[in-house]
């Protein structure tokens, strides 16, 4: 190797260093805040990296990135494999673009480390998107917990704003509690559904409709438009029954084909006149810092518990309170109040 580099061209050579060379935070800074996508993505790998030496800068990073003032939207997507997020948001990134908005496609997808199968926001996925230059697209970071793909996708996107992408969209499939997670990032939720046998209703999950601010049903087209059109009328129904939403929004039931692409410039249309009126209620910003509260104490939470089950003396104690537990020999309140104690007196 040494030898091959020796007889390298001056020139060559020097590229090739300048481009292993780290970039410091202020230049990293600058790139994002130019738009350059090359260094939008850098810095994003900086951001989902684990290693120590990375957190520091990330974090400079991201405070430099920090703004009151960005009039982005973040738009969460959600819906089972194959009800069409991919498609859909294909069609409706273009109609975005078309109308001169930078769009960014971000995704949590906390399977991504077990089933490479289902790397959410892959470009492959949505070739269109890929092509436009303005377009960015991420797939989902890999993780062993939710809570740090969450993150690592909650601080994207703040870096994808200062590089003055217009529209977040941010993907995700239910799996465990991660449309709870996209929910507290996003300014609107999109709940993508298909009409099926009649019983769609019953097939969702507990709280997703709460969490939704339109449910749209997908693949309005052929012969499944009067199930479609029949299962926008239970949706209606059954979103009348839950009490009004705070911010006075009243969630919309749409129907689409993103195959054909009709329905989406409405769904546009939702968003836009859900910015309308929550920003004239304050309950647009209200929520984002409700959101910023809710991240800061989840954080302080994991960390919490990261750094106690992470100690070795812990992990001892842990394991021989559960066997006392287990053998009814001590409550396991008192068991629990043991082991803190154990960890607190660590501390002092
Ligand atoms: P994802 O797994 O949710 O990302 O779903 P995909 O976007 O990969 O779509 C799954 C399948 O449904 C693909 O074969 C798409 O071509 C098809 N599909 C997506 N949207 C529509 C639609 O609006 N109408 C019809 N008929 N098929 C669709």
């Amino acid at each position: 190797m040494a030898k091959n580099k020796k007889t390298l061209p001056k020139g060559i050579s020097k590229v090739r260093s300048l481009r292993k060379k780290t970039p410091s935070v202020a230049e990293l800074t600058r790139g994002i805040k130019n738009g350059d996508t090359t260094v939008l993505a850098r810095a994003i790998t900086l951001v989902e990296s684990t290693h120590p030496d990375h957190l520091q800068k990330s974090y400079e990073i991201i405070e430099n990135c920090l703004s009151d003032n960005s009039d982005s939207i973040r738009i969460g997507i959600t819906g089972v494999p194959g009800v069409g997020k991919s498609t859909f948001i294909e069609v409706f990134g273009t109609t975005l673009t078309a109308m001169g908005k930078k769009v960014a496609v971000l995704a949590v997808d906390p399977t991504s480390s077990l089933s490479k199968g289902s790397i959410l926001g892959d470009k492959t996925r949505m070739p269109m998107l890929a092509n436009d230059d303005n377009v960015f697209i991420r797939p989902s970071p890999s993780g062993d917990s939710l809570g740090g793909v969450a993150r690592k996708t909650r601080e994207s996107v703040i870096l994808c704003e200062a590089a003055g992408f217009d529209v977040i969209l941010i993907e995700t499939v239910g799996v465990g509690q991660s449309e709870t997670a996209v929910h507290s990032m996003v300014d609107f939720f999109l709940l993508l559904k298909l009409a099926g046998a009649g019983d769609e209703l019953q097939g969702i999950k507990r709280g997703i409709m709460e969490m939704a601010d339109a449910v749209v049903i997908n693949k309005a087209d052929g012969p499944n438009l009067k199930r479609a059109l029949r299962a926008k009328t239970d949706f209606q129904r059954a979103l009348h029954l839950y009490p009004p939403k705070e911010n006075e929004w009243v969630p919309k039931v749409l129907t689409c084909s993103a195959i054909e692409n009709t329905g989406i410039k409405e769904i546009w249309e939702i968003v836009q006149s859900y910015i309308t009126l929550t920003q004239k209620n304050s309950s647009f910003n209200a929520q984002r810092r409700e959101q910023n509260n809710y991240w800061f104490l989840q954080t302080v939470k994991d960390l919490l518990s990261h750094n106690f089950y992470k100690d070795p003396r812990i992990q001892t104690r842990l394991q021989s309170l559960t066997k006392e537990v287990e053998q009814n020999r001590i409550s396991p309140f008192r068991a629990a109040e043991e082991l803190l104690g154990e960890y607190l007196q660590q501390l002092k």
